[in-house]
């Protein structure tokens, strides 16, 4: 008798939240490989999810799948954590699958190499042989000539030519390289290691004493040393032999400073980075590392949480209350949530780290049954450091060109002794919008329910969130007035504003329309250590992560922004922002003053920074969030609708609503309401709120709603999305 049938169970890129049974091709297959299928008409790449006995379908009726990949992508534990992802968000499981691979692997375009070769020059490359070279064989010069002077990487060979593989190989026909499987040597670290206050000491014991899943919670304030106790805990726990350890950071902190303080640290650990800036061969070769075992520290942002790593014994996540952790679209997961999952499945530690941490957080650390050991650390590890003196300004409309007094004597006082300032404002281009004052036009994008920016330098007006740009008008289209000017201030006008107070003055803007490149941010930095700036005007960009030792004022302009929105998380939000800006100023031996604009000095978003005082504040911010019922003492979803037709979004969300209604009486199901930009891109938007008291009732709601919504009749004339535990309304 033959072995009995067996069906694949393969997850494929399509919105369809199912398995798809296809039958074996004779080549030997295993749960985690590749396949190529074919599906209706095309072929696509799926993953073997599973393997079966059964099958609801007539083997007569199945497809053979048409290729087997030999390589294991997604071992089962990779497999588990990607099913309870899918579950969880409500998002199915063959996108989930799909989308935390590399795109490269995702295309199936890879082929690529299991280990790395280096090329060497034979004795037949030489000069003399490049000159005679035809000269449109451009690139094989460019290889030939990179590799007469040194031994090249395959890797360097890639960042330098497109087609890199057919020069190679053209010149190993000529006799000209040679290549040998690349080894990297193993260096030394020569950084000495510094010593641990007590503190630090404590919190590393805390950690280390225990064995298995434990989650904690390192709350320390800006300058006290977390890295270096990220560091000492990785450097104890890689002493094992094959361990692996993975840290998260925010995009905005993966700056190359920080991953060279790891690279030095860690020379001979083989440390790789994930994150969006890498290029796609990049990205695939790190995470082929990571996956091999090869990378022993893997430092990376949301995405990298899936990253597979059969010896991973730790999770360190850096600024845990960074809001992008979390996926805006598609699949969208909570990477420091899919962390405590995937480390409490392979039963290891996991770090949070942050001065300002989340309220879910803080609750889990402070609750009474120690969900999260709780670590504090509350000095700064440079003794010399102080904390910056942190001081409110009461201004109003009357306030020249939005810089005040206060701030402009303080600023004078830095140039006087040639220290630097930063001035904080968290909105890029000339003005916010372009106003009539005869009739209070104000110029809109056409495609989005929002107020075109005007950029000043360029002569353009533009929208933030499609990218529409057109010339500035000088004319009003409604009255024909010429009396239009540009309303509020944006970074262009602060920088124009300081340019006219300080003349001789040197000031730099560094916002997402000067600086868009890593390298242009670490020129930055070299600028900055050797004085050649004395005013830098910014965005967030410059919030985080930045170390400028000569800095020792910042000055913040439009912090009341946040108190008017109607987002709960907004002084939470606020509140983490400012003290991260204020750690800007003093971090060397000289004392650092921040000074806030406002309107509100008494807000106790202000009062608690004043302070240096996050406990209060968020104890005080939870007490409200208890009395109003809201999360972390609730559980919520929004359900986010989109259509260029406004009666479909209509009659989808009004229905999703009644829907919902029907099926449970725990969830509270609100109003649909438009979102604050009501028309994205041409797409009118509509968003529905749930929440509920018990996770497990929200869960088992959302499960039968999107099953509804799924094969509902308007599901194709909508673009629709569940977003669970959103952050963002
Ligand atoms: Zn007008
Ligand atoms: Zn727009």
């Amino acid at each position: 008798m033959s072995d009995k049938q067996k069906f694949l169970k393969v997850a494929i890129n399509v919105p369809i939240d199912q398995l798809f049974d296809y039958l074996p091709n004779g080549e030997p297959f295993s749960i985690g490989q590749y396949v190529t299928i074919p599906f209706g008409r095309r072929k696509l790449i799926g993953v073997i999810y599973g393997i079966s006995l059964h099958s609801h379908i007539h083997p007569s009726k199945l497809k053979s799948v048409i290729k087997v990949d030999p390589e294991v992508i997604f071992d089962t534990q990779m497999l588990k954590l990607l099913t309870f992802v899918s579950e969880y968000y409500h998002y199915p499981i063959g996108q989930t699958i799909m989308s935390v691979v590399p795109s490269r692997l995702k295309n199936n375009l890879n082929q690529l190499r299991q280990y790395e070769l280096i090329y060497q020059a034979t004795e037949k490359l030489t000069k003399e042989f490049i000159n005679q070279l035809p000269a449109r064989q451009l690139r094989i010069r460019k290889v030939a000539e990179a590799i007469l002077i040194s031994d090249m990487r395959q890797t360097d060979v890639m960042k330098l030519v497109s087609n890199w593989s057919d020069c190679v190989h053209k010149l190993e026909i000529y006799g000209c390289l040679k290549s040998k499987i690349y080894e990297p040597k193993e260096e030394v670290s020569k950084v000495e290691i510094p010593s641990l206050n007590d503190e630090q000491k404590a919190v590393i014991n805390a950690i280390k004493n225990k064995k298995g899943y434990q989650a904690s919670l390192i709350f320390g304030i800006t300058g006290s040393g977390k890295t270096e106790v990220y560091m000492q805990l990785i450097e104890q726990i890689l002493k094992e032999s094959n361990a692996q350890a993975l840290i998260l950071v925010p995009e905005i902190n993966l700056t190359p400073q920080l991953e060279n303080r790891f690279r030095t640290r860690f020379p001979t650990k083989k440390l790789v980075s994930l994150h969006s800036h890498l290029t796609d061969i990049e990205r695939l070769d790190n995470w082929r590392k990571a996956k091999s075992g090869e990378a022993r520290i893997i430092i990376g942002t949301r995405l990298a949480i899936f990253t597979p790593m059969p010896f991973i014994k730790i999770i360190i996540i850096d600024e845990e209350h960074d809001m992008s952790f979390k996926q805006q679209d598609g699949l969208r997961y909570h990477a420091r949530d899919v962390a405590m999952v995937r480390a409490k499945n392979s039963n290891i530690p996991i770090v949070l780290g942050t001065a300002t941490p989340s309220l879910e957080s803080w609750h889990n650390a402070t609750r009474l049954d120690n969900k999260y050991n709780f670590l504090k650390l509350s000095f700064r590890a440079v003794k010399e450091a102080s904390l910056p003196k942190i001081q409110t300004i009461l201004v109003n409309d009357k306030t020249k060109n939005g810089i005040s007094r206060a701030l402009v004597d303080a600023i004078n006082d830095r140039l006087k002794r040639k220290e630097q300032s930063l001035i904080f404002i968290n909105r890029r281009g000339f003005a916010p919008t372009l106003f009539c004052s005869s009739c209070s036009w104000t110029a809109e994008c056409k495609r989005c329910s929002s107020k075109l920016v005007v950029h000043q330098k360029t002569n353009r007006l533009k929208c933030h969130h499609c990218g529409h740009d057109q010339n500035i008008i000088n004319q009003c289209p409604i009255c024909a007035s010429m009396g239009l000017r540009p309303l509020g201030s944006g970074t262009q006008k602060v920088e124009e504003a300081l340019n006219k107070l300080f003349p001789n003055a040197s000031i730099l803007r560094v916002d997402k329309d000067t600086t868009r490149t890593k390298k242009s941010l670490t020129l930055l930095h070299d600028r900055m250590n050797n004085r050649e700036i004395d005013i830098l005007v910014g965005t967030q960009m410059l919030a985080k992560g930045h170390d400028f030792p000569f800095l020792t004022l910042v000055g913040i302009l439009d912090a009341d922004n946040a108190l008017y929105s109607p987002d709960y998380r907004a002084p939470e939000k606020l509140f983490s922002q400012l003290m991260q800006v204020s750690g800007r100023a003093g971090r060397s031996n000289i004392a650092g003053e921040v000074l806030i604009q406002t309107v509100f000095p008494h807000n106790p978003v202000f009062e608690g920074v004043k302070k240096h005082n996050y406990e209060i504040f968020a104890q005080t911010l939870l007490q409200e969030r208890e009395q109003m019922g809201l999360p972390p003492f609730s559980f919520t979803a929004i359900l986010r609708v989109e259509s260029k037709q406004l009666k479909y979004c209509e009659q989808f969300i009004n229905d999703a609503a009644k829907y919902a209604e029907s099926l449970s009486n725990k969830v509270v199901i609100y109003d649909p309401v438009r979102p604050s930009i009501e028309r994205l891109k041409g797409y009118e938007r509509f968003q529905l709120f749930i929440q509920a008291n018990a996770r497990k009732d929200l869960q088992n709601l959302l499960k039968q709603w999107t099953a509804y919504l799924r094969q509902y009749h308007l599901a194709n004339r909508v673009k629709w999305s569940i977003d669970v535990d959103p952050l963002e309304f």
